[in-house]
């Protein structure tokens, strides 16, 4: 089981944003003791938010697959991507990449508010002891 977060990726498809951007404030006692990878506009919300964020490309434009890329590098310790089912999204085939590089190296990934709360929870844990 994966133990140890230094770094943790954040994605939110367009119609997720917000939840995004109330998670993080959630959870920002966590996050800003973290290294945050994020997607361009995504990591652009986050910034605003007051999170110290590495942005890289849009989802779209790359920025899924280049998260993937540091997940397989092993570089990222947990990815909080919150999809919107109900979206229509040119880069499918990146999304599919990153979750699927995910369960290949066994790294944490929740994919909506709720499990990402309870992925949050365990991280906790481990940084207690
Ligand atoms: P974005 O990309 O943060 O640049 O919008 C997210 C995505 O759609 O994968």
């Amino acid at each position: 089981m994966h133990t140890e977060f230094k770094k943790v990726a954040m994605i939110a498809h367009d119609g997720k944003k917000a939840d995004m951007v109330g998670f993080f404030k959630d959870h920002m006692d966590v996050l800003e003791n973290m290294a945050i990878v994020a997607t361009g506009t995504t990591g652009s919300h986050l910034q605003k938010a007051g999170l110290d964020v590495d942005c890289k490309l849009s989802g779209p434009k790359g920025g899924d697959a280049q998260i993937a890329a540091l997940v397989a590098e092993g570089d990222v310790d947990a990815v909080f991507f919150f999809r919107d089912p109900l979206g229509k999204h040119p880069h499918e085939p990146d999304v599919q990449m990153l979750m699927r590089v995910c369960d290949l190296y066994d790294v944490p990934l929740a994919t909506n508010p709720s499990s990402g709360g309870l992925l949050m929870m365990g991280i906790r844990d481990i940084l207690k002891k």
